[in-house]
């Protein structure tokens, strides 16, 4: 069977849900797709794996984001193919759906770039899944390092941008405050993380200010720096780097770098960097009708020429910028070039540091004001009241008591194909 709407958005992250919630707001007919029936807050993933918030602060059901956009209908699914030039989707059940416009929002997926190893032993942190499977990992391996006189725990992380930086800084933090207080201080002393980057520094994108900053903030909290060596294999029990040595780690997650997904590859569109479609300036694809493509799996220029970042900032004011064309299209109007409002960018190194580099100016802040301003900024971003509410309260409980909000975790620990994780309560 055939359904037809006006919009169909497939991919329910930063781009999509904006979308979705301006068109919805007009009144535009929309069906928004999604492999999962809620939006997850990727920014904050990796507090998830670190057990410093709970899942359910950061996976807000979509059927509560829209609840009151009666003609925005949120299906659950997961889209196997899109055919951009028929403007057609065929999810895995084999639902066929006809857009009248297609918006393909799907995001991105980890990039292992070949790596040997890497797809089947190292851990991505992409979504919900994602941190729940490194979550009970490390805490497996730490229950099992406590039974054991001389047990120990490595973790080596890849990537020393800011997922990575924020990766090893809290998982080095957890072992300074979190392992001393509720396992030994004898463990926590066998406990390292390793933050690897074939580049020579740490926030690559940042200034050297903030650069020096977030690497002896690093350093302090116990994080070991390999940098300027690229991983060449992830095996078992760690990886090789360029030069042929070896850093030793039970478990390696890999924030590596993304690249889009099968679904933009076989969409029929033109890939350019990353996989990604290179997109004209109103956010549509060239060479096809009546498609947009957003956020993480786009290649997006402002209308300054500019060439944007993967960013959720990105992802949300593309998202909402088409949402404008696409009315214009539907009202037979002109589309305006996509003009991005560059509010600047910030890393969470630690408790009570942070660097941030504000708007187009690059204000710097390092340190407790950075920290505050990160806290503040992820907070407004968050999704629902109650979401930012058990944000607050975990942040509260986990910065000044120093207590993880879930010491119990529970999930896979093997790499196992990705699945779906349930939505927070
Ligand atoms: C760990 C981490 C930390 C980050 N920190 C920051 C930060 O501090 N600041 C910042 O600005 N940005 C940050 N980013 C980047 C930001 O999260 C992304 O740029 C943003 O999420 C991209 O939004 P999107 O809508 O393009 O894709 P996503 O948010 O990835 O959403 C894509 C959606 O598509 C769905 N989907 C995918 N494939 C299918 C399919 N086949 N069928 C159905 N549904 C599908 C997915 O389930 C998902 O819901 C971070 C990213 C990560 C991973």
């Amino acid at each position: 069977m055939e359904d037809s709407y006006q919009v169909v958005i497939v991919g329910a992250g930063f781009a999509g849900v904006a979308a979705a919630k301006e068109l919805g707001r007009k009144g535009v007919r929309v069906l928004l797709i999604d492999a999962n029936n809620y939006h997850q807050f990727q920014p904050l993933l990796y507090q998830v794996a670190t057990s410093q918030i709970g899942v359910s602060a950061i996976a807000r059901p979509l059927r509560s984001v829209f609840r009151r956009l009666k003609t925005v209908k949120v299906l659950t699914a997961k889209v196997e193919s899109v055919d951009a030039a028929q403007r057609s989707i065929t999810t895995e059940s084999g639902q066929r759906l006809q857009a009248e416009i297609l918006v393909i929002a799907v995001g991105a997926v980890p990039n292992f770039f070949n790596t040997p190893g890497a797809e089947e032993l190292a851990f991505p942190l992409y979504s919900v899944t994602d941190a729940t499977r490194l979550g009970s990992g490390l805490t497996r391996l730490l229950d099992q390092a406590d039974n054991s006189p001389d047990g120990f725990v490595d973790v080596v992380v890849v990537g020393g941008g800011p997922t990575g930086v924020e990766t090893a800084g809290a998982m080095a933090e957890n072992i300074k405050y979190v392992v001393r207080k509720y396992f030994s201080p004898a463990l926590a002393a066998r406990c390292r993380v390793h933050l690897v980057d074939m580049v020579p520094s740490v926030l690559n994108m940042f200034s050297s200010k903030s650069q020096s900053y977030a690497t002896e903030h690093l350093k302090k909290v116990g994080v070991q720096l390999h940098m300027g060596q690229g991983v060449t294999e992830v095996r078992k029990d760690g990886v090789t780097l360029a030069d042929g040595s070896s850093v030793p780690g039970q478990i390696v997650v890999w924030a590596g770098g993304l690249k889009a997904g099968d679904l933009v590859a076989g969409s029929g569109l033109a890939q350019g960097r990353g996989g990604r479609i290179d997109v004209d300036t109103d956010l549509t694809a060239p060479g096809v009708e009546g498609v947009y493509v957003l956020g993480d799996c786009a290649n997006i220029t402002d209308s300054t020429g500019a060439k944007l970042p993967q960013l959720g900032s990105v992802a949300q004011q593309a998202g909402k910028w088409a949402a404008s064309n696409i009315i214009a299209d539907l009202k037979g109007g002109t589309r305006t070039p996509f003009r991005y409002v560059d509010k600047g960018y910030m890393a969470m190194v630690g408790r009570g540091a942070a660097v941030a580099e504000l708007g187009r100016k690059r204000i710097q802040l390092q340190g407790v004001f950075a920290f505050l301003s990160w806290l503040l900024v992820h907070l407004a971003l968050l999704s629902g009241l109650q979401q930012k509410i058990r944000a607050l309260f975990s942040w509260l409980n986990g910065y000044i008591l120093h207590s993880p909000a879930q010491v119990v975790v529970s999930g896979p620990v093997e790499k196992e194909p990705r699945e779906q994780a349930p939505p927070g309560p």
